[in-house]
């Protein structure tokens, strides 16, 4: 049994738990996803054993493995990485949530194949808050628009928005691109909407992310280790 895991899993715990005090939050506001791409179902099967149930993966052919694999254990599976519209259809079928919603396209194809049994898909809507031409995401002026849309698809349930920052240095512009999400939150919120997620901080960032209002980080090397 891998032993390096469950203590890694225990550090970065504390490390939310302790960003969450810092912040003034209470205890429980902000949720672990284990980001597990590229790692083997083993390493999943070790940091549930410790406790852990939500994973979350990059791309469409190790979700479909791994969700295989790993059938019989009671995990939720979120898919984080690029769609492209001619693979949305296994994502619908198995995993729990879509973080990266950047367009109506993907979000129409995964409602309508959306498998009856299951309960909606809860989606988030990417957004581009560096304004990085490469990122994925949807620009910050658009997003409001995309989230009405979504949230008015029948097989999806809109949680709230997703972001990966551009990676910087400079305190405050990191802190910066974290509240751009949190107030576009705020404002389809009171807009009528009622969303309860803000998917942001990585294993690097994770503090300032929870400082400016993440409910969900998304962990991947600080628990499974570097990716080569
Ligand atoms: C890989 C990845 C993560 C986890 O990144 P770490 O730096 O390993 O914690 C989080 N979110 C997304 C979208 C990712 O692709």
């Amino acid at each position: 049994m891998n032993e390096t895991i469950p203590r890694a899993l225990a550090d970065v715990k504390a490390r939310i738990a302790a960003a969450a005090r810092a912040a003034g939050r209470p205890e429980g506001a902000v949720s672990l996803l284990a980001v597990s791409k590229t790692f083997p179902a083993d390493a999943v099967r070790a940091a549930h054993a410790a406790g852990q149930t939500a994973f979350g993966e990059n791309y469409v052919q190790e979700l479909v493995d791994k969700t295989s694999t790993l059938a019989e254990l009671p995990l939720e599976w979120h898919f984080i990485g690029p769609l492209q519209s001619n693979k949305t259809r296994p994502v619908a079928e198995r995993a729990a949530w879509v973080h990266s919603v950047d367009r109506l396209k993907i979000a129409e194809r995964l409602s309508a194949q959306r498998p009856d049994a299951l309960p909606p898909l809860n989606v988030c809507v990417q957004v581009n808050v560096s304004a990085e031409a490469s990122k994925s995401g949807v620009a910050p002026g658009e997003a409001v628009a995309l989230a009405r849309a979504v949230a008015a698809l029948p097989r999806l349930r809109l949680r709230g928005l997703m972001c990966i920052p551009e990676p910087t240095d400079d305190a405050s512009r990191l802190a910066e691109q974290f509240a751009t999400l949190r107030r576009l939150l705020e404002q389809l919120n009171a807009e009528g909407l009622a969303l309860d997620t803000l998917s942001m901080g990585m294993s690097a960032d994770l503090e300032p992310a929870i400082a400016e209002g993440a409910t969900l980080v998304r962990v991947g090397s600080a628990i499974f280790g570097a990716r080569t």
